[in-house]
Formats: structure tokens, C-alpha cells, sequence
């Protein structure tokens, strides 16, 4: 995985311009078509055999509401404009008491704010810049950085969730120690029809689901620590900015905290403009608000 990691980003610093355009559209499309292929056999096949009626429409209603956050918030992420130019222009330059906090970028040259640096996929500096995510083909920064992390959020609750009824209906099913369970449950193949070659695409379904359900989880893991410490994706072991839970969960998802796991929709604003970061070594200072 590690390796995979390191020949992307290598790639895209060699060729950005290509990295972008076929990482971008290729990732969004396996999260549409995923999203849309898991749902699908969650509830036209999986959940009609393995729960009652009553249990299949409450399931119904929590598929779509984990769909609904899913595209919702990866639609938001993409949307919302987190680079240094999305600031008012008056505020694009720093006031005199902020200037030695600011740094100056060799591209774009001119100064930028703190925790602000560029992308070079992007082509720009990202306020609080946290990471380059090709499935919401954007930057991840202080603007969009509370949908990114719905998004990872929902996408292994609803994989995770998937995986569970799946096990379930294989236990029902008698599928137990069955080698080719989701080959059937997919194709509705008999039991005795099964023969060797069907294990590619059973097995390639199993990895699927697994992997979709794994990636995210791990990409959860590591922003509830971002979120956790005030920190970002690449400074993950800075405390810098850690100011305790309460406030750094505000920075990150905005006035109503973790409240905005209900929809990406729900108004929450952020605490300010990400261009003034106190430190856990600075005296508290009167923060500039979001126009
Ligand atoms: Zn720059
Ligand atoms: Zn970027």
C-alpha cells in the first residue's frame, strides 16, 4: 500500500497535469459506481432475505440516509473552494501584526497565511491544507475539511455495515464454509451449478468490498486523530495547534461540532477565516470572522 502510495505521488509530481486527469475522473467514478453497486445488492438482494419487512424499510431509509452523506459530502468537498483565493481580498495579504506569522510561497510569489502551502495539483496554496484526495478530485483544507472527513466517515459505516448483513445472509444461507458464497448471491447460481471458474469474479467481489470498506477505515483513522489534535494529514505528529478537543473539533466541522454528521447541508460555520491559527504557546487572540 505503501508503495502504491509513494509511485502515485511521484507520478503526480512528474506529470500532474495527466495525474489529474485520469486519477481524478477514475476515482470519483469507482465511488459513484460502488456506492451505487453496494446499495443495490444491499437492498434488492441481501437485506429482502435476510430481515422481515419492517426491519428492510427502516434498513431502506438508513441506506439512503448513508448515501445521501456519502455523495453529499464528496459533492461539498469538491464545490467548496479551499485555496488562499477563496479569502476576501482584503484579507488575501496579511496586517501588519500578522506578517511575520505569514510565508512566503516560491510559486505563487507572494505571502501566504500559516498552515497554508501549495499543490501542485491544484495549482495553488490550500488554506490549512490537509491533503490532495483524488475521490473528490480536490484539495482537502480548512474550507471543505469537515465534509472530507463525513465522507470517509460514511463511506466505511455503510461498507462496514454492508459486510455485516452479507455475513449474516452467507450464515443463513448455509454458505458458511461454502468457498464461493457471493458468486450466488450476486448471480443466483445453485449451489451445485459452482465450479472453479467462477472464483475470479466472486473473489474479485469479496476484494471489492473489502477494500472499500478498508481504505476509508484506515483514512478515518487517521482524521479522527487530525481532528482529535488540530493537526493535518501530513503533520500528524504536530501540537501546535492542539488547543484541546472541544475547540479543535470546532475548527475542523464549525459551530455545531459533530453535529454535522446529520447532512452536509446543515449550516455550521467556522470559527474563522483560516488565516489566523493560534497556538498552544500563544496568548489567545481575537480571531477574524468568516464573511
Ligand atoms: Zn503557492
Ligand atoms: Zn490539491
Amino acid at each position: 500500500m505503501c508503495i502504491l502510495t509513494d509511485l502515485c505521488h511521484h507520478y503526480a509530481n512528474l506529470y500532474p497535469k495527466k495525474f489529474v486527469d485520469i486519477a481524478h475522473p477514475l476515482s470519483v467514478l469507482t465511488v459513484l459506481v460502488g456506492t451505487a453497486f453496494f446499495f443495490k445488492l444491499q437492498m434488492f438482494v441481501i437485506t429482502p432475505f435476510v430481515f422481515n419487512d419492517l426491519l428492510c424499510k427502516v434498513l431502506w431509509i438508513v441506506g439512503a440516509f448513508i448515501v445521501y452523506n456519502i455523495l453529499g459530502n464528496q459533492l461539498a468537498c469538491y464545490c467548496l473552494d479551499t485555496s488562499v483565493d477563496s479569502l476576501p481580498q482584503d484579507r488575501r495579504t496579511p496586517s501588519a501584526e500578522e506578517e511575520h506569522l505569514w510565508h512566503y510561497c516560491e510559486i505563487c510569489q507572494r505571502l501566504m497565511p500559516p498552515r497554508s502551502w501549495h499543490c501542485n495539483l491544484c495549482k495553488c496554496c490550500i488554506l490549512k491544507r490537509d491533503h490532495h484526495c483524488v475521490f473528490t478530485a480536490t484539495c482537502i483544507g480548512h474550507n471543505n475539511h469537515r465534509y472530507f472527513f463525513w465522507f470517509t466517515f460514511y463511506l466505511t459505516l455503510g461498507t462496514g455495515l454492508s459486510i455485516l448483513t452479507t455475513i449474516i445472509y452467507i450464515v443463513k444461507k448455509g454458505y458458511l464454509f461454502d468457498p464461493f458464497p457471493l458468486y450466488r448471491i450476486i448471480f443466483n447460481v445453485e449451489h451445485s451449478k459452482t465450479s472453479d471458474g467462477y472464483s475470479f469474479c466472486e473473489y474479485l467481489i469479496f476484494l471489492l468490498n473489502i477494500c472499500a470498506c478498508v481504505l476509508p477505515a484506515i483514512m478515518l483513522a487517521f482524521q479522527k486523530r487530525i481532528v482529535y489534535f488540530n493537526t493535518t494529514y501530513y503533520k500528524m505528529c504536530t501540537r501546535t495547534y492542539d488547543l484541546g478537543f472541544t475547540k479543535n473539533c470546532k475548527f475542523i466541522m464549525g459551530e455545531r461540532g459533530l453535529w454535522t454528521f446529520i447532512s452536509p447541508t446543515l449550516k455550521s460555520p467556522l470559527p474563522h477565516d483560516g488565516t489566523h491559527w493560534e497556538t498552544n504557546s500563544s496568548p489567545p487572540s481575537v480571531p477574524v470572522n468568516v464573511k
